[in-house]
């Protein structure tokens, strides 16, 4: 090993622990913000071993120079713009699109490599060189279906797109098997060393797949896409790994690779719902009009924001679930304020956590982080379900689905499975909502109906601003 070799080795290897460490710290909402900046340390410092290698090794033209920089300086500032423009009720869309980026990179590094092949001391028909082909195919396969794939959910999440024609159509999945085979051949083909019109045809049939497998699947059932198009992101970095002889790419993509599996399978147990039926099922919302979940409301009592601030003001302990409407009213500050006022009242307040409350999972976390919620009082649904029946008020604000006791009592109900939030088991439930609308699933809410549940109507961000001076008025959080 030469100098620059040893320099590259230990680069590479802090890099990979780095990531290891960040990948283990976004798993607690008090590491998350630290571990995201420690993963992104990782990344640059893997780019500058890689740029130093190659610079005392094989001397990087000038000509690449400015290519390097200006690509650097140009994703730099589109990432950077979008990740300081978007609202927080956007981050699955843009999730969905890194993915398609990190696919798209893994596709063209794999094309690069085959159109330029850059190991020329391999011989023709060795085993280095039939590994080095099935990386490349491999890379091109699943690079292509995760940047295509990735694109329509971008677009069917930001309502750009609607396919209920597709999703409805059985043929799909044949059209689905002849593009499936169609890349299966392309890629037999290029693996047993055929150069040319292969790689087209692996290229075109598996963009052509990742769009036909992705364009059927309804907007509650595609976060779960894009967390496995997220893993499938990283099976491409790694085969794209092996393309260009880096160790670190393999050791990365494998790790986003497992991690987005793991992410897939607890989103899938938290809303129900099988990978399969998720994938060739069509959308939960064609399979909802069809149920039996559906009905008339027979129970529905509201009160006014001060009769929720005169019970609030008289709870010993209050729990807080916050949904997919909180985010969308970027209410979580207003909220904050609402439950400071509380504490300095003595009571008790924590919030209930569903894993699937909002749009992506972790969605309600990074939220009340962002509005300083301390990290002790967020509570996992595990946890706090136990406790709904020793508290005095349950503040459900802008969920839906997460709290539908259906998901528990009714077996012909499409949520029938899905763990829920007890907070029927709560002396007092106020729902605050903008009206009666049902929730991602399209679903009546049993809960609405319930006698110990009261709606607030309203905006979740007027109706907290309005509570907050109800409580003034009565003096809660004054002392
Ligand atoms: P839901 O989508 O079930 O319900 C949200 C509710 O918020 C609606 O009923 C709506 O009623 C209300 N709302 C909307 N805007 C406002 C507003 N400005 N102020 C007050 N209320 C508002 O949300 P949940 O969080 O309960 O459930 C999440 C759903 O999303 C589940 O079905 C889950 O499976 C699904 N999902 C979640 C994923 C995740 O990873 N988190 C992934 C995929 C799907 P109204 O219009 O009457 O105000």
């Amino acid at each position: 090993m030469n100098l620059p070799d040893i320099i590259k080795f230990v680069i590479d290897l802090l890099a990979v622990l780095l990531l290891a460490l960040g990948i283990k710290g976004l798993s607690k909402v008090r590491s998350a913000r630290e571990a995201n900046i420690l993963a992104a340390f990782a990344m640059l410092l893997s780019v500058i071993g890689l740029l130093f290698y190659y610079l005392r090794t094989e001397g990087i033209r000038t000509q690449s120079w400015a290519w390097i920089i200006v690509g650097t300086l140009v994703g730099s500032l589109f990432g950077t713009l979008l990740a300081k423009k978007v609202p927080m009720t956007s981050m699955p869309e843009t999730v969905a699109l890194f993915n398609g980026f990190g696919g798209m990179s893994s596709l063209l590094v794999a094309m690069g490599a085959f159109i330029y092949p850059f190991n020329e001391g391999v011989k023709a028909g060795s085993l280095e060189s039939f590994i080095n082909d099935v990386s490349i195919s491999i890379s091109i396969f699943v690079g292509a279906i995760t940047f295509s794939g990735s694109i329509v959910a971008m677009a069917k999440l930001q309502g750009w797109l609607s396919t209920p024609g597709w999703t409805q159509l059985k043929a799909r999945h044949f059209v689905n098997i002849v593009f499936g085979i169609t890349s299966l051949i392309a890629f037999i083909y290029l693996i047993s060393g055929n150069n040319g019109s292969p790689l087209w045809l692996l290229v075109l049939a598996s963009t052509l797949l990742g769009i036909g497998v992705t364009l059927p699947i309804g907007g509650a059932d595609m976060p779960v896409v894009i967390s496995l198009l997220n893993s499938y992101s990283g099976i491409a970095a790694a085969a794209a790994g092996f393309v260009v002889k880096s160790q670190l790419l393999i050791v990365a993509g494998a790790m986003v690779g497992a991690a987005g599996l793991i992410l897939t399978q607890v989103m899938c147990k938290g809303m129900n719902r099988s990978l399969i039926s998720v994938l060739f099922g069509g959308s939960l919302s064609a399979q909802t009009t069809s149920s039996s979940g559906s009905g008339e409301y027979t129970n529905i009592t509201s009160c006014s924001v001060e009769e929720c601030a005169l019970t609030l003001e008289a709870a010993n302990r209050v729990i807080v679930v916050p949904g997919y409407g909180l985010a969308v009213a970027q209410a979580q500050h207003t909220l904050r304020e609402v439950t400071k006022k509380l504490e300095q009242n003595g009571i008790e307040v924590v919030y209930a956590i569903h894993p699937v409350a909002g749009r992506m999972p972790g969605h309600m976390n990074v939220l009340l982080a962002e509005a300083d919620v301390p990290y002790e009082q967020l509570k996992e649904m595990d946890v706090v379900n136990p406790e709904f029946p020793a508290t005095d008020v349950v503040l459900v604000l802008g969920a839906n689905d997460v709290v539908n006791p259906q998901a528990k009592n009714d077996k012909s109900s499409p949520l029938y499975g899905m763990p829920v939030l007890d907070v029927q088991e709560a002396r007092t439930v106020f729902v605050i909502k903008r009206g009666m609308s049902a929730g991602y699933s399209g679903i009546k809410n049993d809960l609405f109906d319930l006698p110990n549940t009261s709606m607030v109507f309203g905006d979740a961000k007027k109706v907290l601003s309005e509570l907050i001076g109800e409580l003034k008025d009565l003096g809660v959080g004054d002392k």
